[in-house]
């Protein structure tokens, strides 16, 4: 025991740390320096090691009784570790490593200051130029007011540092700061700095920039919401528009548009663009695409992403570059919208009012929402050419029988709540079975083209139209009286009667007969249809080639 009390008092006058264990790896005795360089609390003597206390590559050495040296960046500190086995037990010695530590934090691509605790800047490394319109070695001696800081930033470092000096532990924290045009988030570390009788002598602050992260975390969080918003079929244009202003709140100073291919393949049509000036938009809408036919124009014809920094000097904007000018658009990156299949479908495009080129993270989401919008533009046309399938009759393109019942039903019901008239027409083509006879079938399918047309052209946009089947067709005509509705009617007949159907090279004459009804408000969908019916059916029995009123129930 002597011998251990003249190694403890000879330890202790040392610059390092020392701990001994006994031949068990139980604490025998630490300096005082040793708790300092650790920030650990005091170990008992027989006590075993806390787990973590040491580099976890040393513990093999350890175990198996053998030197060991290890080096360990700890809160701040860079510690080297040596390993000395004794013949009853285990030395431990620490001690900071001064150089190789300034190297570090030197050359450290995270900001890593020291402040007194009046939060006087006593030391910044060169990490802190990037951020700073102010060169590190100026911010020394400092006071936290005096170094050119937004004074959200002051607030956060001040509330920070009075917890570390009230607490006495290390304190992490958000800040977030604009330089040069750009966005930064900083993951910050504030750790105590302690004398040898615990006081707080100093803060240290390590700042990591975790801009990219935090960006990337947005971007996911909007990029769920897009493809819920497309999953659950959202209207296309509301889809669209919220796409541009997310991009536009990811990426400082951007104004989106997404221009769509005309199914010619050579026009592109503006879809959206809510902050682009509407003249502009005016301007580029319908322009024929082809290189050198600015940003969109080109990425349109090549398939290829066209990234051009300056619109004033690039050759693809040589025709458009008073236009761009004239609305302040200094840079334009456009990304073609491909399908699965590789056809343009249109452009995403991002214009700034100053010259901008993207970096990594905007070229990730840009990609992507491209992506996704190919994806919802896609699944857009898939769904309404499902719906014309489902809704039109392929020959005439009128809505079908089963769609017209749907519609016609709501508007029966709309009746109940806005009194307004309604009346049905009941067509069916006369002899038509000769029409087929005579000039054949194709010419038959002719003539029914030919009568829906007429159809439409004399019926407004508000009135529904159907082929029922066959050579027979219903209209019904809302908030019209029975008196329009038989102007209309008879209108139609006359027309049809004056307009032989042109097929192949053949004229033939076709004439309809039309049954009318008008509606009573309530009056079920069913009941007025019978009554048309049975209009028509009179129409016919009277000589075809006329309209038939229903006579009210
Ligand atoms: P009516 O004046 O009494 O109505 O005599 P109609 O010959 O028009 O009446 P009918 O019901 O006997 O014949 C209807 C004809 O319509 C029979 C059928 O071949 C023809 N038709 C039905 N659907 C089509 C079609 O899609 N294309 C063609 N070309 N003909 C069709
Ligand atoms: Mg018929
Ligand atoms: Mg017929």
């Amino acid at each position: 025991m002597p011998a251990i009390a003249t190694l403890e008092t000879a330890l202790s006058a040392l610059p390092g740390g020392y701990l001994l264990l006994d031949e068990n790896h139980l604490v025998r005795f630490a300096t005082a320096r040793f708790y300092q360089l650790l920030h650990c609390e005091p170990l008992q003597c027989g006590q075993a090691l806390p787990s973590g206390l040491l580099p976890a590559e040393m513990l093999p050495a350890l175990l198996a009784g053998q030197a060991h040296a290890s080096q360990q960046l700890y809160t701040g500190q860079l510690l080297d570790w040596l390993l000395t086995p004794l013949p009853d037990g285990t030395m431990l010695s620490i001690r900071e490593d001064r150089q190789t530590f300034r190297n570090l934090i030197e050359n450290s691509p995270d900001i890593i200051s020291r402040y007194n605790p009046q939060l006087v800047c006593l030391y910044a490394n060169s990490a802190l130029g990037r951020y700073s319109p102010i060169p590190p070695a100026l911010h020394v001696g400092l006071g936290i007011e005096e170094r050119g800081l937004p004074a959200h930033v002051c607030d956060a470092f001040r509330h920070a540092s009075s917890q570390v000096l009230a607490s006495g532990k290390p304190v992490i924290f958000e800040n977030q700061l604009n330089h040069h045009d750009k966005h930064y988030v900083f993951e910050s570390r504030l750790f105590p700095e302690t004398d040898e009788h615990g006081q707080v002598q100093s803060l240290l602050c390590i700042d990591r920039d975790i801009s990219e992260e935090h960006a990337m975390r947005l971007w996911q969080a909007d990029e769920n919401r897009l493809l819920e918003m497309i999953a659950n079929d959202r209207p296309m244009k509301e889809v669209m528009v919220w796409t541009c202003h997310m991009i536009e709140s990811q990426i400082e100073g951007s104004m989106c548009s997404i221009m769509l291919l005309d199914d010619d393949g050579i026009h592109l049509h503006v879809a959206t663009g809510p902050s682009l000036p509407d003249e502009y938009k005016a301007q580029i809408d319908g322009i024929a695409i082809g290189p050198g036919v600015g940003s969109c124009g080109t990425a349109a014809f090549t398939g290829e992403a066209v990234i051009v920094t300056d619109i004033q000097q690039h050759p693809y904007w040589a025709d458009y570059s008073a236009l761009a000018s004239s609305h302040q658009l200094h840079s334009c990156w456009s990304y073609p919208i491909k399908s699965h299949d590789g056809r343009v479908l249109g452009t995403f495009a991002i214009y700034f009012s100053h010259p901008s080129t993207p970096d990594n993270h905007s070229e990730y989401i840009t990609l992507r929402t491209s992506h996704l919008m190919a994806i919802a533009i896609q699944q857009e046309r898939r769904a309404s050419q499902l719906f014309q399938l489902a809704t039109q009759d392929s020959l005439t393109g009128l809505y079908n029988r089963r769609h017209f019942m749907t519609l016609a039903e709501e508007a029966c019901d709309h009746t109940l709540v806005h009194p307004k008239p309604l009346c049905m027409l009941m067509f069916d083509l006369d002899h038509f079975k000769q029409v087929n006879d005579r000039y054949g079938h194709a010419a038959g399918d002719d003539a029914l083209r030919s009568f829906a047309r007429i159809l439409q052209d004399s019926l407004r946009a508000q009135d529904l139209v159907c082929r029922m089947g066959g050579e027979e067709f219903a209209a019904l005509l809302t908030d019209t009286s029975a008196e329009d509705a038989m102007t209309a009617a008879q209108r139609i007949c006359n027309l049809v009667a004056q307009t032989p159907v042109l097929s192949h090279g053949q004229s033939i004459p076709l004439t309809v007969s039309i049954g009318l009804a008008s509606c009573v408000p309530g009056q079920a969908l069913g009941d007025m249809m019978r009554q048309a019916d049975k209009a028509l059916y009179e129409a016919k029995n009277a000589g075809r080639n006329r309209v038939h009123v229903a006579q009210c129930p």
